[in-house]
């Protein structure tokens, strides 16, 4: 009940705060003559999909590709309440590559870029999980950004901060050299949300409520980027 109660103030300080952002990005967009719907866009990317299920879970064999999605789409919950314009690479179980055939994954990667490229969003989320079996002790969320993007470095920090104050580590945002970074120069953060090969990890990624806490985490975490 005092969780609930703190999500719910913690949710109107979120939507004053986008109200506010939204306010001042749009007078300035009318000055510049841009369009609004490019600066309130965000791509949300449920990393994997398909016969690419991404990383197992040690415990529960839960497959990457569907703690991504369920992230993601509690993330959107999360943009579309505070007023953004929300893009998804995939809103399913599926693959975006077609025929799963050879060279699947260079066509699912190509089709994201042509998503994200569409969308010209104000910022990228790739959702993902890590995994990490030399060191099983190994937990926590991770924001990672292009070496050199400015935006995107501010972007993850700014995320890192938020993850940290969710799980009480004190993980820092890292350079990353990922595809999803690099395909667009829109500000891109890859967030590996925690370890589905620490047992604790997982567990609390599998759960519905810390799922939406952790996507929570991001949104308070991009907004405080925009801000
Ligand atoms: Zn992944």
């Amino acid at each position: 009940m005092i969780l609930s109660v703190k999500k719910g103030m913690l949710a109107a300080a979120a939507f004053a705060v986008a109200a506010i952002i939204l306010l001042s990005v749009g007078l300035s967009a009318v000055a510049a003559g841009m369009s609004d719907a490019a600066l309130f866009t965000v791509v949300l990317d449920a990393g994997h999909g398909g016969i690419d299920g991404g990383v197992v879970g040690k415990t529960t064999g839960v497959r990457e590709s569907d703690v991504n999605l369920a992230v993601t789409l509690a993330l959107r919950e999360d943009f579309e309440a505070a007023g953004f314009r929300v893009v998804l690479t995939r809103a399913d179980e599926g693959g975006l590559y077609g025929l799963p055939t050879k060279g699947f994954k260079r066509r699912d990667m190509q089709k994201r870029k042509q998503i994200i490229e569409g969308a010209q969003p104000t910022a990228m989320i790739s959702v993902h999980q890590n995994y990490f079996p030399s060191d099983p002790s190994r937990r926590g969320g991770q924001a990672f950004y292009r070496l050199g993007s400015a935006s995107g470095q501010a972007l993850a920090q700014s995320i890192q901060g938020a993850l940290n104050s969710l799980s009480g580590r004190e993980h820092i945002s890292l350079a990353g050299d990922y595809y999803m970074l690099e395909c667009t120069n829109y500000p891109s953060v890859i967030v590996e949300c925690g370890f589905l090969s620490n047992a604790e990890d997982e567990a609390l990624l599998t759960d519905k409520s810390y799922q939406e806490q952790l996507a929570y985490a991001i949104f308070c975490g991009t907004l405080a980027f925009l801000s």
